[in-house]
């Protein structure tokens, strides 16, 4: 295992970049923005390139500092066009991050298609639903800024997304692996660094996190402004909810819909619910009528997901008739429910898929 003793600028907010550039650097206060868009604009990964910077400091940088990103340790290029990486981060931990197509590639290769990336905030979860591949792992720690950020640079560079006036990557959701609002302060830096005007200028309405809703957190979450919310429901009650989502389930589903009633919206947002459709679990008629209840308080959204099949869970996706008919049950409701295709199956593409796909491959070699 590499680890190094140098600061890694990745995971430097703007103002710690700052101070970093004045206290250990010794230099003027101004480097720092040409760091910074090195760093986040140009995608620099070492120091040599930063001819706007003199020798003397270049050198120093390099003694003290780094650009570090995560290596990719495998790839994998869905039929439908979802790539799915497995990272490998310094202390070699691996996490995932999914780029799914927004639409299909008209020829191979297409870098006119535009894609949503799907990024992770922990590696491993501690929350422990019952469905989800990631909380089967386990906890191990939360990422750093530079860590999630690095997702996307990693992704960006793969795909030659390198004209920020045509990105390629326009969306980016926080729904990989992990509880985002558990890795708050990380999370809330990455989105504060992803929408820096003189760096990747993302706006935050092309970010959305989504939590299984945790009560510390959510409201400093929506009073920022930085993204918006989805939240995992899964289940229109608590009883049920306490099955799938044992632990998130602690904050009682009353509680929770009562926090997201007051949740701060701008105009025209609206709250997304997740809802991961199981096979004779979740989707029968008196949970129409319980979401039905539930969407009629709230400006929401839902989104049902077919279940991904994941191994070692007792629960099955839905027949495409069974999820229509639950969709339309939902309409009849005036519920606004969308299906959102399971994308990238072929190559174990729902959360913590991969990775516990290549934990079992170790395991068994
Ligand atoms: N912890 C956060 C974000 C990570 S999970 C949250 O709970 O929202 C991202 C989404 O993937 C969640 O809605 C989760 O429930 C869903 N998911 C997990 N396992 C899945 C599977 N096997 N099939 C489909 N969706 C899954």
């Amino acid at each position: 295992m590499l680890t190094s003793s140098k600061v890694n600028l990745c995971d430097l907010p703007y103002p710690a970049l700052e101070r970093f550039v004045v206290e250990e650097l010794g230099a003027k206060k101004f480097r720092a923005m040409q760091l910074w868009q090195w760093i986040w604009a140009k995608n620099a990964t070492g120091f040599d390139v930063m001819t706007d910077i003199s020798q003397s400091d270049r050198e120093k940088l390099a003694d003290l500092a780094e650009i570090r990103w995560p290596s990719i340790a495998d790839v994998r290029v869905s039929s439908d066009g979802t790539t799915k990486f497995l990272l490998e981060l310094a202390d070699g931990q691996l996490v995932e991050t999914v780029l799914i197509p927004s639409e299909a590639p008209k020829r191979p290769n297409d870098l006119s298609v535009r894609m949503t990336q799907c990024v992770s905030t922990q590696v491993g979860c501690a929350m422990a639903c019952s469905f989800c591949s990631t909380g089967k792992l386990g906890f191990s720690r939360n990422m750093t800024m530079g860590e999630i950020l690095g997702q996307i640079q990693v992704a960006r560079a793969h795909v030659h997304d390198t004209q920020p006036e045509r990105p390629i990557i326009r969306n980016i959701v926080y729904m990989g692996m992990g509880e985002p609002l558990l890795n708050l302060k990380n999370v809330m830096d990455s989105l504060r660094t992803l929408e820096h005007p003189r760096g990747l200028a993302f706006s935050p309405r092309r970010i959305t996190v989504s939590t299984c809703g945790i009560e510390a957190g959510m409201r400093e979450f929506g009073d920022s402004g930085l993204a918006f919310l989805a939240v995992s429901l899964h289940a229109p009650n608590q009883e049920l909810r306490e099955k799938l989502m044992p632990r998130a389930a602690h904050w009682h589903l009353d509680d929770l819909v009562a926090a997201l009633e007051q949740y701060p919206l701008k105009t025209r947002e609206r709250i997304t619910l997740e809802y991961l459709v199981i096979a004779g679990v979740n989707d029968q008629p008196e949970h129409v009528r319980q979401l039905a209840r539930i969407c009629a308080r709230l400006k929401a959204k839902l989104n049902l997901i077919p279940y991904n099949p994941t191994p070692g869970t007792p629960y099955q996706a839905p027949t495409p008739e069974e999820l229509l008919r639950f969709e339309k049950a939902l309409w009849a409701k005036d519920i606004t429910a969308i299906v959102r295709k399971s994308k990238g199956q072929d190559i174990e593409a729902a959360c913590g898929q991969l990775r516990a796909a290549h934990d079992a491959a170790k395991a068994g070699a």
